[in-house]
């Protein structure tokens, strides 16, 4: 049985007194009302060291959105995997379609940025995803097939790796993929891990749904076999949206 898991990409948006808002109402509204699902919210780099402060001894994970392959040097703009630990990170969001789309992030940057966060003892939150136009014209296997093994190139252990599946027509946009399509990519990613680490690495990867996820549709893409929890954009700037989730995760 995988335990679900939930997380908040908060991309950038709000300030570090925002965050820290929002971080405190999202503590106080989850209580003890999570048990049987992990929970992460990543804000900006900026508000890391300060959310941090306000989720220390409750079971909120704190999720960076991104890191550097190197640890230091010439890279303006850049935040290393050793900083984002350092400031009490667990987990960090790489390769999200954000990343691909506006930054230029290819399949061989995430696969460093995966190795460089694995190596300083970093979970790993994987983003996949096929374009509309990928979808349409019937290479959404291959796309996603590459971005699965080239991501994980030379990795040899990926239990500390959760996939998020996020198609890039549902993201922010209000569009979900149903809860039937959903699961279809789901297992078609399971069972790609599976030819490639083994049928029991395959069994316990767990992969989160990414798109627009509300919590009118949070219960429904859950409870598909292969739906391990959501990565959640827009939703997670709510709190009650959010907690809502996290609950129908919970269930
Ligand atoms: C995301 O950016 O990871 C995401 C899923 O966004 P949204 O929930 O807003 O579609």
């Amino acid at each position: 049985m995988r335990k679900k898991i939930v997380v908040g990409n908060w991309k950038m948006n709000n300030s570090v007194a925002e965050s820290v808002q929002l971080a405190t109402e999202v503590v106080e509204a989850l209580g003890e009302g999570f048990s049987g699902c992990e929970v992460g919210i990543a804000p900006t780099y900026l508000a890391l060291d300060a959310t941090e402060k306000v989720i220390a001894g409750s079971e909120v994970q704190l999720v960076a959105q991104n890191c550097h392959y190197e640890n230091d040097g010439a890279f303006t703009g850049e935040v290393s995997a050793r900083m984002i630990l350092a400031v009490g990170c667990s987990s960090v969001i790489i390769g999200h379609s954000e990343r691909r789309q506006y930054f230029g992030e290819t399949n061989a940057t995430v696969n460093l940025r995966v190795k460089k966060a694995l190596s300083e003892g970093l979970k790993v939150i994987l983003c996949v995803g096929e374009t509309l136009a990928e979808r349409e014209s019937g290479v959404m296997e291959t796309v996603i097939s590459s971005q699965v093994r080239e991501g994980l190139e030379g990795i040899s252990d990926i239990s500390a790796i959760v996939v998020a599946y996020e198609p890039v027509w549902a993201i922010g946009t209000g569009k979900t993929a149903s809860s039937a399509q959903a699961e279809e990519v789901h297992l078609f990613i399971r069972t790609l891990v599976s030819e490639l680490y083994g049928q029991p690495s395959a069994e316990k990867l767990r992969i989160q749904y990414g798109g627009s996820v509300k919590p009118s549709n949070a219960v429904e893409l859950f409870a598909m076999p292969n739906i391990d929890g959501g990565l959640i954009g827009g939703a997670a700037l709510n709190v009650d949206d959010f907690v809502a989730i996290v609950k129908a995760a919970s269930n």
